[in-house]
């Protein structure tokens, strides 16, 4: 049996917390983690007790959604809240993170920052990023920490696929079968 990395278990975390978003426009999740402890989480949203996004739409200006704290913010300013020290932690988000939100988790001490899907990867943001220190790392979500078959039914799907392809299938709609299968095998909401 394969025991979950710490990288895994917070980064599944934040994905699970994204799950509670409440601004359609980008489902996020952010994890703070101090000493192996999940201190705090966060996800996009409107203020505690305001009009969320998924029942009144979003209200947009220049193309971002004013309603909505992001999920990094979020956890931070629960930090904050609570009086939890941020100083020396790490965070792990389910996608880059914005330019304000690098900004915020810089400031506030955290020393690392783990993503697992590039989002808009701002330039200035990796400088800022760089220049404070602080380190940055990609760290897929595994599917198999969250889904313990999920290698075996990828497995099973690429052999029913090739079964088509045995079959005489043409390779056009082969690949348009692969690709939405990969899609679909690598995408976590
Ligand atoms: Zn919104
Ligand atoms: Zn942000």
């Amino acid at each position: 049996m394969n025991r979950v990395s710490w990288d895994q278990y917070f980064m599944a975390q934040s994905h699970l917390l994204a799950l509670r978003s409440t601004c359609e426009r980008l489902r996020v999740g952010a994890t703070i983690v101090r000493d192996k402890r999940i201190i705090a989480g966060g996800y996009n949203g409107s203020l505690s007790g305001q009009a969320h996004c998924i029942d009144e739409g979003c209200y947009i200006i220049d193309n971002h959604c004013m309603r909505t704290i992001h999920a990094e913010m979020n956890a931070i300013l629960q930090c904050a809240k609570f009086g939890v020290q941020t100083e020396g932690a790490e965070i792990y988000v389910t996608h880059f993170p914005c330019i304000h939100c690098t900004k915020a988790i810089i400031q506030s001490g955290i020393k690392a920052i783990y993503y697992a899907n590039d989002y808009k990867n701002h330039p200035y943001a990796l400088e800022i990023i760089q220049k404070a220190n602080v380190k940055c790392q990609k760290v897929a979500l595994d599917g198999m920490v969250i889904d313990t078959k999920s290698k075996e039914k990828r497995i099973f799907v690429e052999s029913l696929i090739q079964k088509l392809a045995d079959q005489g299938i043409c390779d056009d709609e082969i690949k348009l079968l692969k690709e939405k299968s990969d899609r679909l095998f690598n995408s976590y909401f």
